[in-house]
């Protein structure tokens, strides 16, 4: 039997009829929900994908077939794509198949030569143009008229136009099944997702003609506003008009009453209210918001077709948690129907997608978020910018830790180069900055003070608009969305939180970090990365001290100055975070990071220092690495110059009992960064612990604490069995952990990463998505080899990569117990989890 014999080659579209989305698409099986229904639906027939696909071969449907299918009301047919999936698009719609001269004779008499003229002359176009493939140019100005468009067919072809309708109808068929086949359409939909053999189904369907007498047109209709996903009728109605074809009276109607003109609802209140009452109904029986196409001919109302509405982030999620407050879903579909990342979208402003783009260059889109200011190419002139009450976009080549004064004073920053977790993209991530890294396009000439890419050079002062979300450089300012931080938005979160079987902690590291953490109910804080507590003009002078110190006594007192200090920012963390957990990390980078990079910045030090500038300079250039992120950092500073932790340890400690006076008990963790063998962490755990007992006995107050380890280097999760013996619990740094595990820069890699993920070398960029293979093999045989150990050990991951959800369902499935990730990240992770957890 051949594909097109099939019994359900060529189905009759009725309520019991045998229609499947994947052998007939999605817009069969819509069509026949609208016709179970009963909604007035034209007679409609779906040609299955494999039938489809013998006529794209050159098969020939029977002819009598054909015929009858051709031979409804008036002899017309439209011919629509019906792919599985409405997201991957399909060859464009075909109207009136079947006109020929006599059709056209008994149309004029019906309903008047005009409009008989132009729907002939609206197929004569489509036919010549899509199926024949001649010039565009000859046929799409309509002012020729009929006579010429069917001259210019037979001087094209040499024939006259086809006027037999099974044959056009034939033709149609196989010109449409054969576009779906061509490299572009393929290109489009896989692009979108598609298999590059995606079926499609084909949709024949009586015309209902919008050309003729009386009220007479066609239109569409939605009861939700897609921009706001508030409720709101929108459309439109083209009264004389059926796609190509336009008569002389073509006019567009409202579709409610409005005062700038003539409307629907009062050129046919019957067929308004039906199709509000449509509109309804197809909400409740389709559980979506549906756009309905329809057409109305002389008063009569015909739907056909309806289609999901289009949706920005923000009505995606009112639409959901609205179905589902109207007991149309459950609660647990709600969650599943919105796609984690438009959550982002909706916690900052946004380029309004509507509105026009000068897009100056791209970089990689770090950290979400639109905003508009005037560029500036230093911390402190963004500071400055700030005090006068100016926004600023700070441009950088690379951000380094000096620069965090300048982000916080800035609306948005830009570098040159970077990657996903280059200092400048976890910064912005963390305090949601909008910020675009990697814009390798550009130069930056900090002394001139100027931006140049592609031709075009700014100044300082100039206006530009960061667009984080997709990683465009804009000149000038740009139409932006408000957030949307609304009242669905936090149904939808709750809904998910219920769902989810792990938990999301944030990575904050001030206050206000702690509170945006708070404000998207974290269920704690898993990073708290301490050295970025020591960076203001207060704390940097002493930091800075107790680096130049040779000897241990030296060092101890600069770091008393530094203890209160600390020790009042773990005090306001636990009151903020109230009894939710707390996991401080131990200072981790490498001590240069906090001395100046300019001559400048070394003579003011030091003055400040009292030393001649030649001790500076050498201090500086004896503490400088060749490879800093390798060298003496982490726990290995913690090693060599124990005093830095035994004061953050006491801070911990002496915070903790004072806020445990007001309160139920704290009970810290410790974090120990950058382990690779079991030792480091004995010796860091004897003297913590004897720490621990000092200030126990001083205050002659008990309080317990909990001392786990960051696993970060490939060795760490080998030997995690051992290293676990002495830990309460592990939390993997998979920033650290790809760096290493790839040998992979993650300061430098932006540079290459595009031509890296272009060539497919890297099907993602693994700073971004957690590389499953590598890894995450790393991260699976860490979490059974600690487990072994310790059955009940807690295990988190808190890398960038606990703010994306491809990686937080491997995270699910490696069995971790929570994960952490930047505060404006949380409610994405928090959606993605319960997506995963279903
Ligand atoms: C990590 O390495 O994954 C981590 C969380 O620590 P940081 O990013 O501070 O190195
Ligand atoms: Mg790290």
């Amino acid at each position: 039997m051949s594909a097109l014999t099939e019994p359900d080659a060529i189905v009759h579209i009725t309520p019991s009829a045998g229609v499947q989305v994947v052998r007939h698409g999605w817009r069969a099986k819509c069509l026949q929900r609208l016709v179970r229904m009963e909604l007035p639906v034209p007679t409609s027939f779906a040609f299955s994908a494999d039938a489809v696909r013998a006529i794209g071969n050159g098969q020939t449907p029977d002819r009598a077939r054909l015929s009858s299918i051709i031979g409804g009301a008036d002899g017309l047919v439209s011919v629509r794509p019906s792919a599985v999936n409405p997201a991957w698009g399909g060859p464009n719609t075909v109207l009136n198949v079947g006109i020929n001269h006599e059709c056209h004779a008994r149309l004029a008499e019906k309903r008047g030569k005009a409009a008989a003229d132009a729907i002939y002359l609206g197929f004569v176009q489509s036919y010549a143009i899509h199926v024949a493939r001649l010039d565009p140019d000859m046929f799409s100005d309509s002012d020729g008229g009929l006579k010429a468009a069917l001259d210019a067919y037979k001087s094209e072809t040499d024939e006259e136009f086809p006027q037999d309708p099974a044959r056009q109808l034939s033709e149609v068929l196989r010109s449409m099944a054969r576009a779906w086949d061509g490299p572009t359409a393929r290109l489009l939909r896989q692009a979108k997702g598609a298999p590059a053999q995606a079926p499609l189904g084909l949709i024949v369907q009586d015309m209902a003609l919008a050309l003729g007498p009386g009220v007479t047109g066609s239109g569409s209709i939605q009861l939700i506003d897609s921009t706001t996903g508030t409720p709101r009728i929108t459309g439109r109605f083209r009264g004389q008009t059926q796609g190509r074809a336009r008569g002389k009276d073509a006019e567009t109607l409202y579709l409610t009453r409005d005062p700038r003109g003539p409307s629907l609802e009062e050129a046919a209140p019957e067929v308004f209210a039906d199709l509000v009452r449509y509109g309804v109904a197809a909400r409740e029986r389709l559980r979506e918001e549906m756009q309905v196409e329809f057409v109305v001919s002389d008063s009569q109302l015909s739907i056909i077709d309806a289609v999901r509405v289009q949706r920005s982030s923000r009505a995606s999620v009112r639409i959901a948690v609205a179905l589902a407050r109207d007991g149309i879903i459950p609660p647990e579909e709600a969650v599943m129907r919105v796609e984690p990342r438009v959550l982002s979208d909706l916690l900052h402003y946004q380029v309004d997608p509507s509105a026009p783009r000068d897009i100056i260059t791209r970089g990689i889109n770090a950290s979400p978020g639109a905003a508009t200011g005037r560029i500036v190419f230093s911390a402190t002139a963004a500071q400055a910018a700030e005090a006068r009450g100016d926004r600023a976009v700070l441009v950088r080549r690379e951000t380094v830790p000096e620069d965090i004064r300048g982000m916080h004073a800035a609306v948005a920053v830009l570098t040159e180069r970077g990657g996903m977790t280059s200092h400048a993209a976890v910064i912005a991530r963390g305090i949601g900055l909008p910020c675009i890294v990697g814009a390798s396009g550009i130069s930056i000439d900090s002394r001139a003070r100027t931006l140049r890419s592609g031709g075009r050079e700014f100044h300082e002062g100039d206006e530009i608009t960061i667009d984080g979300t997709s990683g465009e450089v804009l000149a000038g300012a740009a139409e932006m969305l408000e957030p949307a931080l609304d009242d669905s938005f936090n149904q939808l979160l709750d809904w998910a939180d219920e769902q989810s079987s792990i938990r999301i902690r944030a990575n904050a590291d001030t206050p206000e970090d702690a509170r945006t953490a708070r404000r998207f109910n974290a269920q704690g804080i898993g990073l708290c990365r301490t050295e970025h507590m020591f960076f203001d003009d207060e704390r940097l002078p002493a930091m800075r001290e107790m680096i130049f110190a040779d000897k241990s006594e030296d060092r101890r007192l600069s770091l008393d100055r530094l203890l209160p200090m600390q020790r009042g920012d773990f005090v306001e963390l636990f009151k903020i975070m109230a009894g939710l957990p707390l996991t401080i990390r131990l200072f981790d980078p490498p001590l240069h990071e906090f001395l100046p990079h300019d001559r400048e910045g070394m003579r003011a030090l030091a003055e400040s220092l009292d030393l001649p500038l030649s001790d500076v300079t050498r201090r500086v250039e004896s503490l400088t690495e060749f490879n800093p992120m390798l060298g003496l950092r982490g726990v290995r500073l913690g090693i060599t110059i124990p005093e830095i932790y035994d004061m953050q340890a006491r801070a911990i400690f002496e915070a903790t009992i004072e806020a445990s006076r007001n309160g139920d008990p704290v009970v810290p963790e410790i974090m120990i960064p950058l382990v690779s063998a079991r030792r480091e962490v004995e010796l860091v755990k004897t003297r913590i612990d004897a720490v621990a007992a000092a200030v126990r006995n001083e205050t002659r107050t008990d309080f317990a604490y909990r001392l786990g380890v960051m696993v970060e280097t490939p060795r760490a999760a080998l030997r995690a069995g051992d290293i676990v013996q002495h830990a309460a619990f592990l939390s993997f740094g998979t920033n650290d952990l790809t760096q290493m595990t790839y040998g992979l820069s993650r300061d430098d890699a932006g540079r290459f990463m595009g031509t890296y993920v272009g060539q497919g070398v890297y099907a993602e960029d693994p700073f971004h998505i957690l590389d499953r293979d590598g890894v995450g093999e790393l991260v699976a045989i860490g979490t059974e080899r600690a487990r072994k150990q310790a059955p009940d050990i807690t295990i988190s991951v808190c890398g960038e990569h606990g703010g994306n959800p491809e990686s937080i369902a491997f995270c699910l499935r490696a069995g971790v117990n929570y994960v952490s990730c930047s505060p404006f990240r949380v409610p994405v992770a928090r959606l993605a989890a319960a997506q995963e957890s279903v």
